[in-house]
Formats: C-alpha cells, structure tokens, sequence
C-alpha cells in the first residue's frame, strides 16, 4: 500500500504513521524525521533545514523534494507511508512526477482532524518531554498558521482525485490507530 497520512502539527501523524508502517509492512518515510537526523548529525542539510524548523516555517520546497526523491527511489519503498510530505502546493506536483517516473502510484491519503485547542494543548504538553526546539507555544502557533495557509489546501486536491479519508483523530492512540484500519478497510 502507498499511502500519504496527512494532519496538523500535534494531530498525532507520527505515532500513527509508525505503528501502521508495521501493521502494512510498508517504509515509514517522515521528512521532520529525516531532518531532525540531519540536524543531529551536523550534515549540511541539517545544518539548512535547522534554521527554517526553528522557526516554524517550511524548508524550501527544492530541498525537501530533493530528499524524498532519493528516499522514494530506494528498493523498500515499494509500499510507503509518507509522513509529513507533501505538505505544499509544489511538493503534490513533484510527488506525482517522482511517483509516476517510478511507477508506484498512490492508493490513499488519510487525514487526521483534531480540533485547534486540542492540538495546542497536545503540543504544549509534548514539549515538556520532546527536547524539540520548534516546540515552544510561538513556534506551535505559528505552525498551526502555516499549515493553514499552505498545507491545509492539499486536502480538497487528494478529496477532488477521489483519494482522500478524513479520520477522526480525537481520542486515544489505539482507538484512532482502529479507526485509520477501518478508513483502509485492513482487518482487525
Ligand atoms: P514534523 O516532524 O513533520 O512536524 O516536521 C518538523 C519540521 O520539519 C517542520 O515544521 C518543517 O520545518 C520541516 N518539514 C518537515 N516536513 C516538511 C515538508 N514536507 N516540507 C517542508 N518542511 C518540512
């Protein structure tokens, strides 16, 4: 399965993505995730993409294309879930490029919805524990601002191709991890 799992910051989209990667046997891809081992790691891409992270904007498009191109390409991406990508305008239109060129075309993108208090409270308390330094309440806010503007709009573009499933993403871990399996139709 190729799957994209889309959602607001704090919609809880990487505890998601991990545990149903293993449910399906598929890769786990996550941009914040390859960047922030970048930034560990000191590379130069970590060393760019850190600046735009803590300031809660996006890293340019160039870049994070660049970088999911190569990842897609490799042997274990025949069944993915991207995480955290495509997050602008520009990134669909490249994903449909890369996708196409490797022949490996997207069955479903499932959407996570968690109302904005809900999420601000989910990140606030994360930050306690995380050590992100992109979360702090400005930072938070400001990128629950910019997923409005520029990524929020991807939505009625996977809903207008037929491919999109809005999952409810209140709750409990599991129960939201039942609900995205009956969204795929996976059995229980
Ligand atoms: P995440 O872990 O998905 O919340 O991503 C953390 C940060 O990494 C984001 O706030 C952006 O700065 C950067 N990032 C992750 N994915 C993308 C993307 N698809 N496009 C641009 N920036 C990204």
């Amino acid at each position: 399965m190729r799957l994209v799992l889309m959602g607001p910051p704090g919609a809880g989209k990487g505890t998601q993505a991990e545990t149903l990667a293993e449910r399906i046997g598929a890769a786990h891809i996550s941009t914040g995730d390859i960047f922030r081992a970048n930034v560990k790691d000191q590379t130069e891409l970590g060393t760019t993409a850190q600046r735009y992270m803590d300031a809660g904007e996006y890293v340019p498009d160039e870049i994070t294309n660049a970088m999911v191109k190569e990842r897609l390409s490799r042997d274990d991406a025949e069944s993915f879930i991207l995480d955290g990508y495509p997050r602008t305008l520009d990134q669909v239109e490249e994903l449909d490029t890369m996708l196409a060129e490797l022949d490996r075309p997207l069955d479903v993108v499932v959407a996570l919805v968690v109302d904005r208090e809900e999420l601000i409270s989910r990140l606030l308390k994360r930050a306690e524990t995380s050590g992100r330094t992109d979360d702090t309440e400005e930072v938070i806010r400001h990128r629950q601002k910019v997923y409005t503007e520029e990524t929020s709009p991807l939505l009625e573009v996977y809903g207008r191709r037929g491919l999109l499933r809005e999952v409810d993403g209140m709750g409990e871990i599991d129960e939201v991890a039942r609900r995205i399996d009956d969204a795929l139709a996976l059995e229980h």
